[in-house]
């Protein structure tokens, strides 16, 4: 979709949140008379189309990629062309606050493919942002419209690719008017990367030559092609670089940024902070909220706050419906009903302020699929649902009968490095898992902290660290509360990490077969090897000193 059509979209966007119920019963419509022959659902449907059929026989099944565990979807030509579309319906209103970023310069955005595979049966496998970047659209439109030359994002060794992306991102610097990333994550990242590296990469800027250390034949023939000794902005990024403190350095080295643009509700609501801290004043724009299994909604207000977005379903992308959740922890033990004795609800007809679980129907072949989300509806456009998303469904930690949710840990945490911001540290990094080793269980935090100005979180004094394990346990709710009272829950712990660990988790994952991309920390560990990483880099473990009731 040409992006200088922009106002077109926008009618389109209307025409569809207009008619979403309409749209919706057609796009499922389609997907059944296109595939009520499969043999997964004739099994269900003998042949038929019919909605009610659909809706009274097809069992709701389950899928979901947070946690590094990459799953596989089906991808259709439909599929890309629904990407395709998706594009264009999520920048238009980006363009419509921002200008046209495409016509005023360039993007520097961190992008990694990973390599394909091919299954059993001989189908090519891919991360989506990979197939994306495999199309032959995106490679036509990227020198012109990308600072990132392909080789960079195909290069085999993630590091390899990210040093140069920076070096051509630098070395590009006055044309670079947005700056981002699929996730927040991956953005500070690659601040991270620059931290560690901007000494070298001033060097290869000053000489016009790429580091011996990248020896990817790709990057550096794209390196030749565009380097030359630039002994002057080599300088320029140094004095900027030296400075003290690094906050609104990405400011400083793009000066001509509109906005960050990368996805920091969810999981990555905990990188606003820090990304703020080095965006100064530049708005993070969460542009849309989708998932390998299918396309779901974008962001029709680019300048809302990061922690208030809300995501307007286009209801031509999927057939969606919605499984109503319950807030489970009441003071009793949560009585839920089984899946199957709950009624899904369709697109239409979510009530406001309700939690539910996200089900999508696609033109791929995924029939009732629960994608793992629970999103809550927070008004509506048009006839089309907004949604906050709320978390990850099973992200939780649970000793005994309690359940903490991702929701529950984040408050809490928030709650508990508030008594860092003071003093001077900030939280960075945060992750989870339940200590079963000894009896009773424990909540375990793996905390990452930063000082500001040179600071080291060596200075940082034990007691407010058993203070900040005390005010987590406060802040949980109130059935981990009287479990610890009743010592069925052991007291709380935070182990400080070294500087680098979660880079070093990132790294684990990425080794293991999940995309740079695309990879989300997981808020509580599951992993034997990624517990010993972060296990590895402990420097100090306080405990919360008293039952919290
Ligand atoms: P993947 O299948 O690797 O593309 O990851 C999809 C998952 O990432 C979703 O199911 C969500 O849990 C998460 N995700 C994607 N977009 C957003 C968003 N805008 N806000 C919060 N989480 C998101």
């Amino acid at each position: 979709m040409a992006t200088n059509g922009y106002e077109g979209v926008l009618k389109m966007i209307e025409e569809l949140t207009t008619n979403a119920g309409q749209i919706q019963d057609e796009v499922l419509r389609e997907i059944l008379s296109r595939n009520a022959g499969t043999e997964y659902l004739r099994g269900f449907l003998h042949g038929q189309t019919e909605k009610q059929l659909f809706k009274k026989n097809v069992p709701i099944v389950t899928s979901g990629t947070s946690g590094g565990q990459p799953k596989m979807t089906p991808v259709t030509s439909q599929v890309t062309k629904n990407c395709e579309l998706f594009r264009g319906f999520y920048e238009s209103p980006v363009i419509k606050h921002f200008g046209d970023i495409n016509q005023a310069g360039k993007r520097m955005e961190l992008m990694f493919a990973r390599p394909e595979i091919e299954t059993p049966s001989g189908l090519k496998a891919a991360s989506v942002s990979t197939s994306i970047y495999k199309e032959s659209k995106f490679r036509t439109i990227l020198p012109k419209l990308y600072t990132s030359p392909i080789e960079t994002i195909f290069c085999p060794d993630p590091n390899h690719g990210l040093y140069c992306q920076l070096l051509f991102g630098l070395i590009q610097r006055d044309e670079v008017v947005t700056i981002g990333s699929l996730f927040a994550s991956t953005v500070l990242r690659g601040i991270k990367f620059l931290e560690n590296h901007w000494q070298e990469l001033c060097y290869d800027i000053k000489t016009g030559r790429l580091s011996d250390w990248i020896t990817d034949s790709g990057c550096r023939n794209a390196a030749s092609l565009v380097m030359k000794p630039n002994p002057e902005q080599a300088d320029l990024i140094e004095n900027i670089c030296n400075c003290k403190s690094w906050e609104g350095i990405i400011r400083k080295l793009w000066p001509k940024a509109r906005y960050i643009g990368c996805i920091c509700t969810g999981v990555m609501r905990q990188y606003i902070a820090e990304l703020e801290f080095y965006c100064r004043g530049l708005p993070l724009v969460s542009a849309f909220y989708a998932c390998s299994e299918a396309i779901c909604g974008i962001n029709l207000e680019p300048l809302c706050k990061p922690y208030d977005v809300s995501y307007t379903f286009l209801p031509n992308m999927a057939y969606f419906e919605f499984l109503p959740v319950e807030n489970d922890h009441d003071e009793s033990i949560d009585m839920k009903k089984n899946d199957e004795d709950t009624e899904l609800v369709d697109l239409v007809n979510v009530k406001a302020g309700q939690c539910y679980e996200l089900v999508v129907t696609t033109c791929a072949g995924l029939y009732r699929y629960k994608v793992g989300d629970v999103l809550m509806v927070s008004g509506f456009y048009n006839n089309a649902p907004q949604f906050q998303f709320v978390e990850r469904k099973n992200v939780i930690l649970s000793v005994d009968q309690e359940k903490t949710s991702e929701t529950d840990l984040s408050k809490a945490v928030t709650e508990a490095k508030a008594l860092l911001d003071p003093l001077g540290f900030i939280l960075t990094e945060y992750t989870s898992y339940v200590d079963t080793s000894s009896a009773p269980g424990h909540y375990v935090l793996f905390w990452e902290i930063k000082g500001k100005e040179g600071k080291h979180c060596k200075e940082l004094d034990p007691k407010i660290m058993v203070e900040c394990c005390s005010r987590m346990e406060e802040s949980l709710h109130y059935t981990y509360k009287i479990y610890r009272k009743r010592n069925i829950i052991a007291a709380l712990e935070i182990r400080v990490v070294k500087q680098g660990s979660f880079e070093a988790l990132m790294d684990y994952y990425v080794s293991k077969g999940t995309s740079l991309s695309q990879y989300k920390k997981p808020s509580c560990i599951k992993s034997e090897e990624a517990l010993k990483i972060l296990d590895s880099r402990v420097i100090g473990k306080y405990f919360s000193p008293k039952s919290p009731l």
